[in-house]
């Protein structure tokens, strides 16, 4: 779809370009030729022939500039003429007395022409080089700069132009001056046309309006690139395509045509030439950075400064030599064009040749601009005159494949950055689509998450609930009896000395109690392991229930070994609760066969209770209480102890002080 948008698109550019280009006007290939200073046209019909070119031989009067009176007498008066020349041609090289002649100098054309046509005819002159003065039937019809014999009595000027005259039927005669100090080569370069006054003001109509077409697109389309770069700094591509634009831009104007110097005849024919020069010597470097900007790979960066550095050479040589310096230093400079399209050509091969669809246009222009590029180089024009191709000669020669070139390259790059920009913009509407759909999912992705977040969090909060619950679990249990759920001897650790401290800060006493049940081994023994354990449960249920104070601590401390913490109590009222204890559990009639003391189960306790001392410590507590208990066993068993803490014995405690 889009490349066939493209294709029709391509085709209307081309059809309009050629059909502006005046191609259309094509000379039939068999038209007559002068001969020996004669054209024959009595068979020629302007109206359905079509124009004429007036080739073949001219008579040439070498250094002499001779008015149309002093030929009519030529014959007679001894003016010799020099020979047969070939138009269009430069006398250059042209043999007099075998020797060539130099590019400048001076001579007179003649130019006889038999029609039968009694109408108004038009002759389009093209630049000649450099200065000329045409009579028509002995009428001075035009001319272009001051002929003279010498570089000081002659001034140069391009000026295509028009002459229009009446036609006698008959005999017709055109002189033709010309003189050159200026350019490499001299003379009648470039074809006369004749024609009916229509044609000829048609002919030279239509090539105005096409170099002013050409001229304005160029001046648009260069200013246009140009702008591009303040927008899109990056990429200097744009930059060096404006820049080639209006170079050519100014070159077409001063050139074919030469609409320029219509406007301003006394523009220097120095100037003219130098602008014209400075157009392709600057061109070919503005072309490779061009490519170099769009293909980098290919056309490298070391490359294209070595033929910047050229081009800005030669540019500088057109700047500070005279016009006629230029010419001679042309050849070279077109030598080294010739390399940079070989150079291009190679290049060109290998992009396409990686068949990369981007740039194809570019790559087309650029072969388009190549063959224009061949036409400004004089040799190959050089070797083309000597070629018998009229068709091929005329279009190389009239300068308008060089146009056409110019303007394919021109107009394909137009079409490229157009392409471009579209893509460019059809993408950026597909991304705003794409960011305005990002945006509104944002708001609800962001509720979702921020929701999950949520989730997330408070399920971290319970688990870590869980966690501490576990652990305190954890804690306890590390802490706890499994057998009895009773506290054990680490939680003993850490209480008693609490409770030695609080009963310090308020002097309150401290008692403490050890129970240990008699003869549990040989319990054990007979009775078994499963129920000693179960022993041990009642002995602990007993022994808790006695204890309900909040401030009561029981403790399994080993085996068969209980410790209780009792603050607040003195001697006699932890005396008597381990007299009760002891008697309960006498009484719950655990039998015991082999105990020695009694028929059932006991236990001995031993008691002890003080007023913490700030120089004391629970460890002495402990200590008294154990020793008391050791007292209880070595007196019989199944009684109770009392031993105060060893300290305050010293202190004044009655040591004897034992209740049973
Ligand atoms: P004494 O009257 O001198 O205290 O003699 P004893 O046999 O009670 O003392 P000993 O220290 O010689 O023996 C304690 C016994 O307690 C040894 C062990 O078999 C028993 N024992 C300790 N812990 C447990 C327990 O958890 N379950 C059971 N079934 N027996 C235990
Ligand atoms: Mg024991
Ligand atoms: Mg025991």
């Amino acid at each position: 779809m889009f490349k066939s948008k493209f294709f029709i698109l391509s085709l209307v550019f081309f059809t309009l370009i050629l059909y502006l280009s005046g191609c259309s006007t094509v000379f039939s290939p068999e038209q007559p030729k002068a001969e020996q200073g004669i054209l024959d046209l009595t068979q020629w019909q302007f109206e359905e022939d079509g124009v004429i070119k007036l080739n073949g031989q001219w008579e040439f009067y070498w250094n002499q500039l001779l008015e149309p009176h002093q030929l009519k007498d030529a014959g007679i008066a001894g003016m010799p003429m020099t020979g047969y020349i070939n138009v269009p041609g430069t006398w250059k090289h042209y043999r007099v007395d075998d020797k060539e002649l130099p590019g400048y100098g001076f001579a007179t054309y003649r130019l006889h022409f038999i029609t039968e046509a009694e109408e108004r005819l038009g002759l389009k002159i093209p630049r000649v080089f450099t200065s000329y003065k045409l009579y028509m039937n002995g009428e001075l019809s035009a001319s272009a700069g001051t002929v003279g014999s010498s570089r000081k009595t002659m001034t140069p000027q391009y000026l295509p132009q028009v002459a229009l005259f009446e036609a006698q039927p008959g005999e017709n005669e055109i002189i033709i001056q010309v003189s050159n100090y200026y350019h490499r080569s001299g003379g009648l370069l470039e074809a006369l046309i004749l024609g009916n006054e229509k044609q000829i003001t048609g002919l030279r109509e239509r090539s105005i309006a096409y170099e002013l077409f050409l001229f304005g697109s160029l001046i648009i389309i260069g200013i246009y690139h140009i702008a591009l770069l303040f927008f899109i700094k990056k990429d200097k591509a744009p930059l060096y395509f404006g820049l080639f634009c209006l170079l050519i831009s100014i070159r077409t104007l001063l050139v074919g045509e030469s609409f320029f110097i219509y406007l301003f005849p006394n523009f220097s024919w120095e100037t003219a030439h130098k602008l014209q020069t400075l157009a392709f010597y600057l061109g070919v470097p503005l072309v490779i950075m061009f490519f170099n900007s769009v293909f980098p790979k290919d056309f490298q960066a070391k490359t294209t400064k070595i033929i910047n550095w050229v081009g800005a050479g030669f540019a500088c040589l057109v700047l500070l030599t005279p016009a006629g310096i230029v010419t001679i230093f042309n050849p070279a400079f077109q030598l080294f064009a010739l390399i940079v399209i070989i150079y291009m050509i190679v290049n060109f091969i290998r992009i396409i040749r990686r068949k990369e669809k981007e740039g194809l246009l570019i790559i087309i222009g650029g072969i388009a601009l190549i063959i224009a590029g061949l036409n400004n180089i004089a040799f190959l024009s050089i070797w083309l005159h000597d070629l018998s191709a009229p068709l091929l000669r005329s279009v190389v020669r009239t300068g308008n494949l060089s146009n056409v070139g110019q303007l394919i390259f021109v107009l394909l790059n137009s079409l490229e950055l157009a392409r471009k920009f579209a893509h460019a913009l059809v993408e950026r509407e597909k991304m705003t689509a794409q960011l305005q759909e990002i945006n509104l999912n944002l708001d609800k992705l962001v509720q979702k998450r921020t929701k999950a977040l949520e989730e997330y969090r408070e399920q971290i909060e319970n688990q870590k609930a869980e966690l501490e619950k576990v652990n305190k679990a954890l804690q306890v249990l590390s802490l706890k009896d499994p057998l009895t759920d009773l506290w054990n001897r680490r939680h003993y650790d850490r209480t008693i000395q609490l409770e030695w401290n609080r009963s310090l800060r308020h002097k309150y006493p401290l008692a403490l109690m050890m129970i240990d049940i008699d003869n549990f081994k040989a319990y054990n023994d007979c009775y078994g392991h499963k129920a000693g354990d179960e022993c041990l449960i009642k002995v602990t249920q007993t022994t808790q229930e006695f204890f309900k104070r909040a401030s009561d601590l029981v403790v399994r401390y080993g085996g068969e070994e209980f410790v209780v913490i009792m603050p607040g109590l003195g001697k006699d009222e932890a005396v008597n609760m381990a007299q009760l204890l002891r008697k309960a559990i006498e009484e719950l009639h655990i039998p015991h066969k082999k105990s020695p003391v009694s028929p059932w189960v006991t236990v001995s306790i031993g008691v002890t209770s003080a007023v913490p001392d700030i120089h004391g410590s629970p460890q002495q507590l402990f200590l008294a209480v154990d020793k008391a208990l050791y007292e209880a066993k070595a007196a019989g068993k199944n009684q109770v102890k009392y031993l105060p803490v060893i300290d305050q014995t010293e202190r004044g405690d009655s040591p004897g002080d034992r209740s049973q």
